[in-house]
Order: structure tokens, then sequence, then C-alpha cells
């Protein structure tokens, strides 16, 4: 009898220690789950961040209305998967570990791609299926304690030169500028009174040189990336005067990171890395290789990055740091984020320069871009194609196509051809 309750009171001893342990062992599984509002993951899409953009369509962007798969749930990693971006604190669509298929087409959908994958360089098709998810879905509390990104919360440098102030910059102020003039910004290098009246404070004047050399190009970024750090904004973007930026689609790629994480978002030029002499942390006789986001497509810096490139970049720093290694302003930026930093550029075929073959996108995608650009009209064309309110003739460079496709109601968009 007393050895019978003896056994009993073990048993459930044992058992309760068991229990305990099987308790314990569930607390690292359930752990990611807890924590996902912490990951380094693109934001989920908020929908509220589309409000006032001025674009009278709810149709599905590739930027935009999409939001993080949940497909792989329970093996959500925190620190991404093996496409690259595995330094802490670094931004990585890839947060979520997707497989295969879904992979594929969050890729394709978001013209995004990661690390050094070769096969997703090349130009994105973007009629990728979509993937946009109703509201409501698991994702949508991820991004419940965040606030929604706002059009205030962007700086847009232009940079441009005193003798493109009437050739470029009037076509930019009677587009897309005029749909963003408070998050705009010239970066220029000679007075112009009637720029002023125009754009106001919003209007640098450098003081740089005016020449297309690599000290004065380098010159106006060091300028912009100061006046970018002075306006508290939580994203940083450049484009030059030849890019037509669709605002509504920037607001929706940068909503899918937030301004705390290391981000570099842009399109490559090369189709490999660019190699250097490393001349900033030792003699030059090692050489680097680092990705850089081509200029003349724009590119994206997070706030949290910025402030981390401030010892190279900062106060003149920058001049210096590109002088070093000797490369151009757009190689320089990408030098201190992926050599210095080693945060990756997130390649994003979303940025169009006219070094590509602008032609070959897709006129049904067009619209979905973040920003475009036009070039070569003295010999061959290089626009994008896209039919409508004007001719070749009336609008060679396709900006103001474009933007009467976007915003049909402006005044000067002809009636006709829009419902
Ligand atoms: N630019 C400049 N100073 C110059 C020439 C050009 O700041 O002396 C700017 C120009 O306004 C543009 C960028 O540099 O924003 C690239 O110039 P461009 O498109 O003429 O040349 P690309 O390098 O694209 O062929
Ligand atoms: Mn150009």
């Amino acid at each position: 009898m007393h050895v019978f309750s003896m056994g009993v009171s073990k048993l459930c001893f044992l058992s309760s220690l068991a229990f305990c342990a099987f308790l314990l062992l569930l607390i690292p599984a359930l752990q990611p789950l807890q924590h996902q509002g912490d990951l380094p993951q693109p934001r989920a899409h908020n929908k509220h961040a589309q409000a006032g953009m001025g674009v009278g369509k709810t149709q599905w962007r590739p930027g935009g209305l999409v939001v993080p798969l949940q497909a792989g749930a329970g093996k959500v990693s925190p620190w991404g998967n093996d496409n690259g971006g595995g330094s802490s604190g670094q931004a990585t669509p890839g947060g979520t570990e997707r497989t295969g298929n879904e992979d594929q087409k969050y890729k394709a959908a978001h013209g995004v791609t990661w690390g050094t994958d070769k096969d997703t360089l090349s130009e994105t098709g973007l009629g990728g299926e979509s993937l946009h998810r109703g509201g409501g879905t698991a994702a949508d509390g991820w991004s419940r304690s965040r606030d929604p990104l706002e059009r205030k919360d962007i700086f847009i440098a232009v940079k441009t030169t005193r003798k493109y102030h009437k050739s470029r910059l009037d076509l930019l102020f009677q587009t897309w500028v005029s749909k963003a003039k408070e998050q705009t910004f010239i970066f220029t290098d000679g007075e112009d009174p009637e720029l002023k009246k125009r754009a106001g404070d919003n209007v640098i004047n450098t003081n740089c040189s005016a020449a297309h050399t690599r000290q004065a190009l380098c010159c106006k970024m060091s300028v912009e990336y100061d006046k970018f750090i002075e306006s508290q904004r939580k994203w940083f973007c450049h484009v030059d005067d030849d890019n037509y930026v669709i605002v509504p689609s920037l607001l929706d790629l940068l909503s899918l990171y937030h301004h705390t994480q290391d981000v570099y978002l842009g399109r490559p030029s090369l189709d490999h890395p660019i190699e250097a002499a490393e001349r900033v942390k030792s003699d030059g006789s090692v050489s680097v290789k680092f990705w850089f986001a081509t200029g003349g497509a724009g590119f994206c810096i997070s706030r949290g990055l910025a402030l981390k490139m401030s010892p190279w970049a900062s106060l003149g720093n920058f001049i210096s740091t590109a002088e070093k290694i000797r490369l151009p302003d757009d190689c320089t930026i990408g030098y201190i984020i992926e050599a210095l930093l080693e945060v990756k550029l997130t390649h994003v075929h979303l940025f169009h320069s006219h070094l590509e073959n602008l032609q070959r996108l897709p006129t049904d995608t067009v619209l979905e871009q973040v920003t475009l650009s036009y070039g070569g009209f003295e010999n061959r064309r290089n626009v994008v194609s896209v039919g409508g309110a004007f001719s070749l003739v009336e609008d060679p460079s396709r900006f103001k196509t474009v933007h009467c496709l976007l915003y049909p109601e402006t005044d000067w968009c002809p009636r006709t051809s829009h419902h």
C-alpha cells in the first residue's frame, strides 16, 4: 500500500517533469511568431498609405498592394534566407521564407531581386500573377504598430545643372514634380531667379562646379546627402533630371520596408559587381567588389542606413571617399554601403535609366514602375512605349503621355482619351 502510493507520487512527479520539459521545448518554437513585428522584413502594405496619392485608380500595381507571403509560415527566419542579406539589421525581403514557385512569383511581381541572383538580373517581365491578398490577412498585424509611410517622409533629390533648367527641369515641373512639390529638392550649380520663384527653398544651389566631372558630381551628391540628413525625413531618394518619378509606386515600394532598417534600393547598370582598389580600409593593394545602383535610374536609402554612412559621406567626407576610390558618385554610394558597411543592395527593377532599352518595358507595366527615363534623341530614340495623349513629336520623352495616363484630370491633358 505504502509502496504503491510512493509509486503514484513518483509517477506524478516524473510526468510533471516531462510536461515542464515539453513546455520548455515549445518556447523557442513559439518565439518567432511572437516577434514577427520586429523582423527586418518588408512591411505589409498599408492601405492608408494610398490615401491622397492623387491616382484615381485602384488597380493592382506590382510595387504595391502586395503583402509579404505567408507561405512557409512556421519556418520564419528572423535574419533572412540564403538570398543574401545575412547581416543583422539588414532589410531582407526574403525574411519570410518562400520557396519555389511562390518565391519566383513574389520576385517577378516586385521586380525585386536580392544579392547576386543572376538570372533575375535580366529585364523583369512584370506581368506576374497578382499576389494581392485582400484586406485582413495575417500580415496586416505586422504593421499594426507602425505608422504608415507618408509622402512627407520622403526626400527626393533631383540632380541638375544650370544649362538643363529649361530643357529638362521645366518638363519635370510640368509633370511629376507638380505632384510632389514638398518632397522634391533640386540640386543645381547656378542661380536662376525663375527657378527660385517656382520652387523656393526646395532649390539648392550647391555652388559645385557645373562641369560633368567626377569631382563636380560628387560635390552635388555630398550636398544632397547633408541636406537629407538635416531634413529629418525617413527616406533619401536620388534621381537625375531626365527621370520621371511615379510617386505612388515609390511610396508603395518604400512601404515594404522600414526606415530604421538598412535599406539600399536601386538598379545596377552592370550585370556583375564593380571592382575597385581598396584605399579606405587599406593601402590599395587589395581590391574590393561591390554592387551599386546606377544614379541615372534613381535609388533610395533608408535613414537608418544613411546615418551609418556618415563617417564617409557627411560634410565633405563623401568627396574624399570618392577621391580615394576614384569612382563616380553613384559607385561611391555603393562602395560605402556594400564594401564599408557590408549592407547589400536590393536589386529593384522598377527603377529605369536610359542605359537600358526602354522600349523593352511592356506597355501595360509602364505605369507600375518607380522611375522612367529617356535618352538618345539624336540617333536612336530610347523612350518607353506608351501611346495616348501625345505623339512622339509633341512628347519626345513620353513623360507627358505617362503623366496624363497617371493623372488624366490634369488641366493640360486631353479630356477625350480617358474616361
Ligand atoms: N549633370 C550635371 N552637370 C553637368 C552635366 C550633367 O550635374 O555638367 C547632371 C544632369 O543634370 C543629370 C546627370 O548629371 O542629372 C546626368 O547627366 P546626363 O543625363 O546628361 O548624362 P548621362 O550620364 O545620363 O549620360
Ligand atoms: Mn541621363
